[in-house]
């Protein structure tokens, strides 16, 4: 079964070891669930030992009060995670700690590593145990392995090994350590506490616990954190930033900043972007025939009030969520993934009804949502529906962190756009260009039509990976 990586980070250190960081990283845990809802855990460094509580679940089911009160430390980190149901497990659950006689370290990882089966193999063949299917425990055994010459080198000789995505908040003894792969691939951001330091997979999580945004941390940056200062080391000097576009799309909450691009203004500029192409394409500037923008919650919403806002289409509500059924793309099966689509997403019938509706939503995967969310607007009589999609065509798997199913599944790799209109029973559809989600992006580079050097991972939508990666297959066979 092939593992995803879809996860959070989150790591405290207090200068005043009497201080209890564990309480923050729960906060921060419940700032960053969005990024997984399968299992939480926080380790947490006391007296020169480390001490983990993992669980299957959300944050607030797997730390109940009991188990909250059983791990204190003046440096802690945590993790949630997200997989595909088949890998599910508690084994798999992090951090990741091993203990050994020169002392302990604990894991948090976001990303997926490229070549941890050949990592695992080279392990295992000197000896070393694996407890879990998951890559992140590669990167524990490695530091393990090489401790004995010292954090630091420990560390840089880890990350010398690894190939992938990774933004890891490392906590050893007295030390809390955070790092980003060469092409930073998945977000991590540093933060400051009245007497410490925060790492976070995303701002929004250093803003919940009340402490201030410092910087992102640089793609193959280090930072050690130890008592009253940050030291930072660039470990790689082949840096290209390619930070996941997905992560803007889909992944990340608005209220987030990454690498200086706000995510909410990002999605608000990609709507209008979308907007101003639908005007080109129709060749009349401003004339959409629309009586109704509505955005798919919650990362479509953003994006359809751009798009209001940039074609003088009304914005309104149409769509509600439930706000207490986890992100359902991963039910297994496609029968009980439809189901669940239709448990998730319900109609405000009075809003849409006799109206031309368009309906704007981040992505199309499998086309399973976007092909309900259709049936249930007409069926609530809206007199047209236009589906509008502010990323490009999901085309290709990603390597590096989000679950996208396989080539085959993927429902823009085997239909054109308007087969794919067809299938939805939509009266229209249009994505937005890969030029207009560079530009929502970064939005200097309006007309620029030069790609090279844009900073963003767009694997998924051209199949143009930052760094190589194994065929499909290779992927597949190498997971337990
Ligand atoms: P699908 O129904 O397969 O076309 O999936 C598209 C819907 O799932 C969109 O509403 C997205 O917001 C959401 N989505 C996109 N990518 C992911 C992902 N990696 N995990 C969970 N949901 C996703």
């Amino acid at each position: 079964m092939k593992l995803h990586e879809e996860c959070g980070v989150f790591g405290v250190f207090f200068d005043d070891p009497a201080k209890d960081a564990v309480p923050l990283v729960y906060y921060g845990l419940f700032s960053l669930q969005h990024r997984g809802q399968e299992s939480a855990g926080i380790a947490a460094a006391c007296d020169g030992s480390i001490e983990v509580r993992r669980g299957m679940g959300l944050v607030g089911d797997v730390f109940t009060p009991e188990v909250l009160s059983q791990i204190r430390g003046s440096a802690a980190v945590g993790h949630v995670r997200y997989s595909t149901s088949g890998s599910s497990a508690i084994e798999n659950a992090q951090p990741f700690v091993s203990r050994f006689k020169l002392g302990s370290i604990a894991v948090a990882h976001n990303g997926t590593l490229t070549n941890a089966d050949v990592m695992r193999e080279l392990l295992e063949d000197s000896g070393v145990g694996f407890t879990s299917s998951s890559d992140s425990e590669v990167i524990v055994n490695l530091i393990a392995k090489n401790y004995r010459k010292g954090l630091e080198r420990a560390l840089t000789d880890t990350i010398k090994f690894i190939k992938g995505s990774y933004a890891l908040a490392v906590l050893s003894g007295d030390v809390l350590v955070g790092a980003r792969d060469p092409n930073g691939i998945r977000p991590l951001s540093l933060g400051r506490l009245d007497g410490g330091w925060i790492l976070s997979s995303e701002s929004c999580a250093i803003d919940a616990v009340g402490g201030v945004f410092v910087r992102d941390i640089e793609p193959g940056e280090l930072v050690i954190i130890n008592r009253g200062q940050v030291l930072s080391f660039s470990f790689s000097e082949k840096t290209r930033r390619a930070v996941c576009a997905f992560e803007y799309v889909y992944f990340a909450r608005p209220d987030s900043t990454i690498d200086g691009v706000n995510v909410y203004e990002a999605r608000i500029r990609a709507g209008e972007i979308l907007g101003r192409e639908e005007a080109e394409r129709a060749g009349a500037p401003g004339k959409v025939k629309a009586d109704l923008v509505i955005g798919v919650p919650d990362s479509g919403i953003p994006a359809a009030i751009g798009y209001g806002r940039a074609t003088g289409t009304p914005y309104g509500l149409g769509i509600v969520k439930s706000k207490y059924i986890g992100r359902t793309f991963i039910a297994p099966g496609q029968a009980s993934r439809e189901k669940a689509v239709s448990v998730k997403h319900n109609v405000i019938h009075g809003e849409v009804r006799g109206k031309r509706v368009v309906i704007i939503d981040d992505s199309i995967v499998r086309g399973t949502t976007s092909r309900r969310l259709v049936s249930i607007l007409k069926g609530a009589g809206a007199k047209e529906v236009h589906f509008r999609v502010c990323s490009p065509p999901v085309r290709f798997p990603c390597f590096f962190g989000i679950d996208t199913p396989h080539r085959k599944d993927l429902v823009s790799n085997v239909n054109s756009v308007s087969e794919l209109c067809k299938f939805l029973d939509a009266d229209s559809l249009a994505f937005i260009s890969l030029e207009g989600l560079l530009e929502s992006l970064d939005p200097q580079r309006a007309g620029n039509t030069e790609n090279n050097g844009h900073g963003y991972c767009l694997g998924c939508f051209s199949g143009e990976y930052p760094i190589p990666v194994p065929g499909e297959a290779g992927m597949e066979c190498g997971r337990a």
